[in-house]
């Protein structure tokens, strides 16, 4: 069901592509944390994050920078572009689910620290929702877009032979 690359890994990493990782083995019980200290750590609503379990985590290009977020926690991220990329424990690292090629593969099905569930989480999938091409103000903005994230597979040269980020 969990869909893997061609090598049959799990491989994602950061925004820029300085660092990319690749996880083998069976991933555990992805969730979603609500605690006040992931909203802080991710800048979200609540952190999407897979345990790795018993799988093996390795670091193909680059290696996060860590937070000392608490005496027992630290929280890994790229230090050249800050995406979140691991919750770091005693008992285990867990990885951001949206710093996966494939993050759709990776259904929470467990939420953690709902004490700190922010009031009008619930309510999003009710508001108004629009496409970014629906948006026809935008057409024009958009076809300016020049997209410098590393993209959703592993890449041999990043950036791009003469690119300049
Ligand atoms: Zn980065
Ligand atoms: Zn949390």
């Amino acid at each position: 069901m969990m869909s893997k690359d061609g090598n049959g890994r799990y491989t994602g990493g950061c925004q820029c592509g300085a660092v990319r990782f690749a996880v083998e083995g069976t991933l555990g019980r992805p969730s979603i944390c609500h605690c006040r200290m992931c909203q802080k750590a991710f800048g979200g609503f609540y952190a999407p994050l897979v345990g790795i379990g018993r799988a093996r985590l390795a670091w193909t290009r680059g290696e996060p920078k860590r937070f000392q977020s608490s005496n027992h926690v630290k929280r890994g991220f790229c230090a050249d572009c800050g995406t979140p990329l691991t919750y770091e424990a005693p008992d285990g690292v867990a990885l951001a689910i949206g710093a996966f090629d494939d993050p759709a593969a990776l259904a929470p099905v467990m939420q953690y620290g709902i004490e700190g569930r922010l009031p009008y989480v619930d309510g999003l999938p009710a508001l108004p929702a629009l496409r970014t091409e629906d948006e026809i103000t935008a057409a024009a903005y958009l076809e300016t877009i020049v997209n410098h994230q590393h993209p959703d597979h592993d890449t041999a040269e990043w950036p791009p032979h003469g690119q300049v980020t």
